[in-house]
């Protein structure tokens, strides 16, 4: 692996602590995915956590009761896809009511691997010999992960001891940032409860957060080993579902940047169009002139409207002013080669096979050359 970068902090983009709530959105779009079985018809009502799609066992539950007003036309990750519109009643109806297990401990392992998958909080079997938990938020200024740390430090140590439990694991290591001193404080407080944790402290180093990278640089690869891999985020959604017996319907996600009033940290659920977001003030224009990038400034992508959906995939949103620097000619520094994290030459389509997506080449360019639409993936 090639060499980490040390990103420069701007305040501007600081978000959190706090998770603001917004589960009230006037309407709902679920992507028509192919190959699934449509349960509602147009005008029907539906209950929260109902199911509305179904392929195999796989199910697309409702976040909200409600009217189904039919079919339009929103972005799922980059492109506009056929969604359900779910008018809200705001009565938030549930389907039913499953009960749960007093402890996330009282769970056999077939049990655990069936039900993440019903629930929609993990999609594969949590099996294998080390468990990673990566708490490090891939991209610089998403505070998601720290966030979700910082106010559900108990649950998630539950869950995740639970897990090394269930499914008999041998090594159990907890990844943070070792500049994040509130949630280390947090954390060192109650991990002597949980013996089995490795809590392991990484360098505030860009892209840490990367799954590779991170294999990689803790050397979890020799031996044959056989990691799973979950990130925060999934044990929170695992609790919620060993604890709750309830789908997951609602996303943490951090909306930040230079064209907004103030960054925050904000649980929706599924389903919320950004726009509904804005419209109703949870997040304030300061400058008309701005650009939308989804998943971080480095990694993202950018999309053009506001009509852009919140999925499982979306971890943050960034609202940021246009750039009025233009692109110069390459001048041959070779910091693009040399920086990169996994060894591609961007410039000469030098193994690019191997890029991870990470933006880093984009970012130190000094002729602020664009590679992000040059590249395989
Ligand atoms: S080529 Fe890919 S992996 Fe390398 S720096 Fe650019 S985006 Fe990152
Ligand atoms: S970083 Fe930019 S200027 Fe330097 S070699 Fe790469 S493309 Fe050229």
């Amino acid at each position: 692996m090639g060499s980490l970068i040390c990103i420069q902090h701007n305040k501007t983009y600081d978000a959190g602590p706090k998770i603001i709530n917004y589960l009230n959105p006037d309407f709902i779009y679920i992507p028509y995915e192919k190959g699934f079985k449509l349960n509602i018809k147009t005008k029907e009502k539906v209950l929260k956590e109902s199911i509305l799609l179904t392929k195999d066992n796989k199910y697309i539950y409702s976040p909200i009761s409600g009217v189904v007003l039919g079919a339009t036309k929103m972005i799922i990750d980059k492109q506009k896809v056929p969604c359900i519109v779910i008018e809200n009643d705001f009565k938030e109806k549930l389907n039913k009511i499953t009960p749960a297990k007093k402890s996330v401990y009282n769970y056999q392992k077939d049990e655990v691997n069936k039900l993440i998958k019903e629930y929609n909080a993990f999609n594969k079997n949590l099996d294998g010999n080390t468990i990673l938990i990566n708490g490090i938020d891939l991209e610089i200024y998403e505070e998601t992960y720290k966030t979700i740390i910082s106010k559900y430090s108990s649950e998630i140590l539950e869950t995740i001891d639970a897990i090394y439990d269930i499914f008999k694991y041998h090594k159990c290591i907890f990844v943070i940032k070792n500049n994040d001193s509130e949630i280390i404080e947090k954390l060192v407080y109650q991990i002597g409860t949980y013996p089995n944790i490795e809590l392991k402290l990484m360098p505030d180093l860009y892209p840490l957060g990367h799954k590779d990278i991170l294999i990689d640089e803790l050397n979890l690869l020799k031996n044959n080993n056989k990691i799973t891999y979950l990130t925060i985020e999934d044990v929170l959604a695992i609790y919620n579902v060993l604890r709750k017996k309830k789908p997951i319907t609602e996303k943490i996600i951090t909306v930040s940047g230079n064209a907004i009033e103030k960054a925050k940290v904000i649980n929706v659920k599924i389903g919320t169009s950004l726009k509904d977001i804005l419209n109703n003030n949870i997040i304030k224009i300061i400058n008309d002139n701005y650009k939308i990038i989804i998943n971080g400034l480095l990694s993202g992508y950018e999309v053009e409207s506001k009509d852009i959906v919140i999925t499982k995939k979306i971890k943050s949103i960034f609202i940021n002013l246009l750039d009025q620097e233009e692109a110069k000619e390459c001048i041959n520094c070779g910091l693009c080669h040399r920086k990169c994290p996994v060894g591609c030459d961007v410039r000469n389509n030098f193994k690019l096979e191997k890029c991870i997506n990470c933006g880093i080449c984009t970012y130190i360019c000094p002729s602020k050359i664009n590679f992000k639409d040059k590249k395989v993936k």
